[in-house]
C-alpha cells in the first residue's frame, strides 16, 4: 500500500551551516517522536553532503530540488542525476512550477531528468499543478492530466517508483491553501488518470502530496482526505518546529 509521506522544499533558503543546523534538529525531533510517515528533506545542491552526514536514514530521507536532464558533460552549472546519487540523496523533485516558470522547464525535459533520476536510482517526486487562470477558466484537470500524462512513456515498473505532488501554483508561498475538498477532488483524479494507463494498482500504490501553503494548522485536515498522501511543504520546512507540526498530522 502507499506510503504517507511529508517532504520538506527548501528551495534557495539556508546558509550550509543553517541548513546543517536544521536537518539535524528535525533529525532529532523525529529520533524522539518517531513520525507516522516517511519524511524527506530536499535541499540546495550544495547542501546535500553535509546533510546526508547529519541524519539517520531510518527516520529522515534525503532529496535535490532539481538535476539535469543531461546525463554529464559540458554543461556548466549543471548538477546530473548521478552526483546527486553520489552524494547519498535518494530523492529528487522535478518539475516544480518555479522551476517550469522562471526556467521554463518543459515536459520534454522533465520527461527526461526524470528518466535519468529513475536510471540513477533516484525517486523523483513529480509536480504538478494548474495556475491561477486555469483553475478560474475551469481547465485544471486538463492542464494536471497533461502534466502526468508527460511521463506515460515510462515503463509501470519505472512509474511506480514516482512520488506525484500536486501544487496549485496559487496556492505555493501565498498562504491561500486549496480547501481540503479541493485537494481531494484533484488527488482523486490523478489517481484515475494514473489507473487508466497503469492499471489500479500502481495507481493505489502512488504516493499523491499536496503542496502550497500547508502548515500545521490545516495540515490534518488535508492528509485526513482519502487520496491525500501526505505535503510538500515549502516555507513551513523552514522551521523544525512548524516541519514537526505538520508531520504530526499523521498522528
Ligand atoms: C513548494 O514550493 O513546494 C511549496 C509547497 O511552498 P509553500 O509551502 O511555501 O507554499
Amino acid at each position: 500500500m502507499r506510503k504517507n509521506i511529508v517532504a520538506g522544499n527548501w528551495k534557495m533558503n539556508t546558509t550550509l551551516d543553517e541548513g546543517v543546523e536544521l536537518a539535524n534538529d528535525i533529525n532529532t525531533l523525529l529520533l524522539a517522536n518517531k513520525p507516522n510517515c516517511d519524511v524527506i528533506v530536499c535541499v540546495p545542491f550544495t547542501h546535500l553532503t553535509s546533510v546526508h552526514g547529519v541524519i539517520d536514514k531510518e527516520v529522515l530521507g534525503l532529496g535535490a530540488e532539481n538535476c539535469s536532464e543531461h546525463e554529464k558533460g559540458a554543461y556548466t552549472g549543471e548538477v546530473s542525476a548521478a552526483m546527486v546519487k553520489s552524494t547519498g540523496a535518494q530523492y529528487v523533485i522535478l518539475g516544480h512550477s518555479e522551476r517550469r516558470q522562471y526556467f521554463g522547464e518543459n515536459n520534454e525535459q522533465l520527461l527526461a531528468k526524470t528518466k535519468l533520476a529513475l536510471a540513477n536510482g533516484l525517486m523523483p517526486i513529480f509536480c504538478v499543478g494548474e495556475v491561477l487562470e486555469e483553475r478560474e477558466n475551469g481547465s485544471y484537470n486538463d492542464v494536471v492530466s497533461s502534466q502526468i500524462e508527460a511521463l506515460f512513456s515510462l515503463s509501470p515498473e519505472d512509474f511506480g517508483k514516482i512520488i506525484v505532488a500536486y501544487e496549485p501554483v496559487w496556492a505555493i508561498g501565498t498562504g491561500k491553501t486549496a480547501t481540503a475538498e479541493q485537494a481531494q477532488d484533484m488527488h482523486a483524479h490523478i489517481r484515475k488518470v494514473i489507473e487508466e494507463k497503469y492499471g489500479k494498482e500502481i495507481a493505489d500504490n502512488t504516493s499523491i502530496l499536496y503542496g502550497g501553503s500547508c502548515k500545521p494548522s490545516n495540515a490534518k485536515e488535508l492528509f485526513a482526505k482519502p487520496d491525500v498522501d501526505g505535503g510538500l511543504i515549502g516555507g513551513a520546512a523552514l522551521q523544525a518546529d512548524s516541519f514537526m507540526g505538520i508531520i504530526e498530522a499523521f498522528n
